[in-house]
């Protein structure tokens, strides 16, 4: 059911909030799904993110999803890429294909004329510091062969395995090692999520959690966040989404995201359990973070 005019221009008064959306059937069937759940910030894949198989925007494509996109209240859009892509390995091979698909990526958000693309720091594998190298390197690479707009935003992870980016220190060292002017098409996504899993109390040390955050990445460095609560408890570096307010970092974690000024601007979206209903259970959970706002809370 589309929103008349007053509604979408109240709409994109409001901060950018929303969830990951399915492209079934296409792209340009995703804004319709993201106004479907009253969002104004929507994540998609591009492509089939658990294959390898590439595929381009071509123009009819990219023409229907920026007019779909126009005709609803979402200001902030992104991709996810791949889960597939290792810009860390050790693997000559394994990161050549990662290199040659991450820029498909960029690609395919600059043809779709998204905001950002959110990726996932690689598994080192053998060696933490030359992972590092490694992955920064790859990123470079890839920047420089997919020159745009589109801004390439690295996602915290919960640190599982030999997997980079769940320290802020190491994060910071990873968009160090890319060299200007790569480096200023480069921010951060904390994931509350895998923050969490990564040790990271935003639970009970909210204010610390960030202060720590400015003062290792920078907070003009944070371009989007994940909002998601957690399955597993603190620092047990395993990913697993709970519905918003009913995990281990609770409600309050959230409420103090919703009603902090610095992250007014910042895109959120959440990739929580759809459960048997994506459309009735994300409209919930954004129902649900809005309540959270002192002004429109009860
Ligand atoms: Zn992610
Ligand atoms: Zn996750």
């Amino acid at each position: 059911m589309p929103d008349n005019d007053e509604a979408v221009a109240l709409k994109k008064r409001s901060p950018p909030l929303g969830a990951h959306i399915s492209i079934a059937g296409g792209t340009s069937k995703a804004p319709m799904r993201a106004n479907a759940i009253n969002a104004t910030a929507m994540q998609i894949f591009t492509k089939m993110a658990n294959r390898w198989a590439e595929r381009a925007c071509e123009e009819t494509e990219c023409t229907a999803f920026i007019t779909a996109l126009g005709e609803t209240a979402v200001r902030k859009t992104c991709a996810h890429d791949s889960y597939l892509i290792n810009l860390a390995s050790p693997d000559p091979a394994h990161r050549k294909r990662s290199i040659e698909s991450f820029v498909r990526e960029l690609e395919r958000c600059e043809a779709l004329r998204l905001d950002y693309l959110v990726s996932h720091p690689g598994n080192y594998i053998d060696d933490r510091a030359s992972g590092l190298a490694r992955n920064a390197e790859g990123i470079t690479i890839a920047l420089e062969r997919a020159p745009g707009e589109v801004v390439l935003l690295m996602e915290m992870t919960a640190g599982a395995g030999t997997v980079l980016g769940s320290i802020f220190e190491e994060m910071a060292t990873l968009i160090d090692l890319i060299p200007m002017p790569f480096r200023s098409r480069v921010g951060v996504c904390v994931d509350t999520a895998h923050i969490f899993a990564a040790g990271y109390d935003i639970a009970n040390d909210y204010d610390g959690v960030w202060a720590r955050f400015d003062d290792v990445i920078g907070r003009e460095r944070l371009g989007m966040m994940h909002l998601n609560d957690s399955k597993v408890p603190l620092a047990s570096r395993r990913d697993r989404h709970e519905l918003i307010g009913e995990g281990a970092i609770g409600e309050g974690a959230f409420r103090r995201i919703m009603n902090d000024d610095r992250l007014e601007g910042v895109a959120k979206v959440i990739e929580t359990p759809k459960l048997d209903d994506a459309e009735k259970t994300d409209r919930r959970m954004l129902e649900r973070l809005r309540s959270y706002v002192w002004h429109l809370g009860v």
